[in-house]
């Protein structure tokens, strides 16, 4: 996310670094290159000159303290800014009434259906709520049925109603199954069109006439650029909606929209899609993303994200077993599973201060723990459970079960073991304490 964006404000911030002092000409310089790397990463022409132009001005006010350098002056001045820019604080739904009625607007392709699954989880587990979903895109029965598969991947009732043809209809027919189910959320996933369309555009009007959501989320593809902020406006013009979802977020966007829509449509950006998974779902952080851009890593998001997946009565197991040096290949397995859950590896190290860039052009795949899984799965339940009975012959039956060679899986059992020792330590207060008093 963002990498590109990132490298060449570092380029920007570079020029200011050697210097002892800000001045005219050196930050004249510095803004010029900012204002290139916004405009390479499609920010809007008018939002990226009357950035620089803020920021030069703060820069140009601020009285250089001796301690820091202009160039860490400057990444603050910077940070404060792109957090003004994308909405200064994190804009939270509001669930004023019940049930809570949020209409999911966009074009085709943008990720609605998906989006609508992400928000009716994200409100089960995180908000406690209980939605009901309505699919309300009367032209395209796949996008009926696509729904229907999300809502009972992720256990979140959907309400659908093929005979019919009238979308306010269909979403009046969804707000009484939600009164009468007790749903306090009704989310109703809107058709879109390939492009904007005057037909559709009546249809989202009239739905949210009779229905008078409480929000409206505009989604939209952030890989689009430009065409994103410029479909945001027209939709915004139409619909006046309550926030936006920048979807697609974890491929290689340049992050344009991110920056430009709350200037260009003033709506903030509530949710950011970064995944094609029900939960690569975040709530957006202006001041997190901020960081993030420059650098400077999101610790924050990665704890939340490590503690969604926490289950107390699951590590308080995981401690018993640890402590008894029972961790076997199973638990192993099953960490695995719910670190693949947090997301993309590479956008995990992205929110690691100062990894993000470092990482950025090694090639992590999303299947970096393919091949430990596929040796892990060739062992019989008794080798997964009692790793110490796995000699030689069990290991070359594994390798070739597993389709590896005999030294990965060696390394893997070394690998194990040495964890296994590790997390034995850790688990120690004594151990623990003579580690440490054995420290350089
Ligand atoms: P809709 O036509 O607006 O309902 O769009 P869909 O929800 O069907 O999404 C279109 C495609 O984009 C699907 O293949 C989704 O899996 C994919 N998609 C949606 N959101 C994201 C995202 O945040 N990241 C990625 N990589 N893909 C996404």
């Amino acid at each position: 996310m963002f990498d590109n964006l990132s490298d060449k404000l570092d380029r920007a911030f570079k020029v200011l670094k050697g210097q002892g002092s800000i001045t005219e000409i050196n930050v004249a310089e510095t803004m010029k290159e900012i204002r290139k790397a916004l405009l390479d990463a499609d920010v809007n022409y008018k939002t990226a000159k009357a950035f620089t132009d803020e920021v030069k001005q703060k820069a140009l006010g601020e009285n250089v303290l001796t301690s820091i350098s202009p160039g860490q002056l400057l990444t603050k001045i910077m940070s404060d800014e792109l957090t003004k820019l994308m909405g200064g604080t994190t804009a939270e739904l509001t669930f004023p009434a019940t049930p809570t009625i949020i209409l999911i607007a966009g074009l085709n392709g943008a990720g609605k259906t998906t989006f609508s699954g992400k928000l009716a989880l994200f409100l089960k587990t995180q908000k406690g709520k209980k939605p009901l979903l309505v699919a309300d895109d009367v032209y395209r029965p796949a996008a009926i049925e696509q729904l229907k598969v999300l809502g009972g991947q992720i256990g979140i009732p959907v309400y659908a109603n093929l005979e019919s043809k009238d979308p306010v209809a269909i979403a009046l027919e969804g707000l009484a199954q939600a009164k009468q189910n007790g749903n306090n959320v009704l989310i109703i996933d809107t058709a879109g069109r390939l492009a904007i369309d005057e037909a559709m555009m009546v249809e989202i009007e009239q739905v949210k006439k009779a229905l008078n959501p409480h929000e409206i989320l505009f989604v939209v593809d952030a890989m689009t650029g430009q065409d994103a902020v410029n479909t945001a406006k027209v939709f915004n013009d139409r619909l006046d909606f309550t926030g936006a979802v920048l979807t697609k977020l974890d491929g290689d966007t340049r992050g344009g929209a991110a920056l430009s829509i709350k200037s260009v449509v003033n709506k903030p950006i509530k949710f950011i899609g970064t995944g094609e998974k029900m939960e690569a779902l975040d709530v957006f952080h202006p001041d997190r993303m901020s960081s993030r851009i420059l650098g400077m890593g999101d610790v924050i998001s990665l704890v939340e994200r490590a503690q969604q997946q926490f289950d107390e009565k699951e590590a308080a197991e995981l401690q018993k077993k640890i402590r008894k040096n029972k961790f076997d290949f199973n638990d192993f397995f099953g960490q695995i599973q719910q670190i693949k859950k947090m997301g993309n590896m590479k956008d995990l190290m992205g929110m690691i201060p100062g990894v993000g860039k470092a990482m950025k052009d090694i090639d992590i795949q999303d299947d970096a723990f393919k091949s430990i899984e596929a040796i892990i799965q060739s062992m019989t339940p008794k080798e997964k459970e009692n790793p110490d009975i796995i000699n030689q012959s069990r290991r070359m039956r594994i390798a070739k079960g597993s389709g590896n060679d005999l030294a990965e899986v060696n390394r893997l059992i070394k690998q194990f073991d040495d964890m296994r020792k590790m997390m034995k330590q850790f688990s120690n207060p004594a151990q623990m304490a003579k580690m440490m008093r054995n420290m350089p």
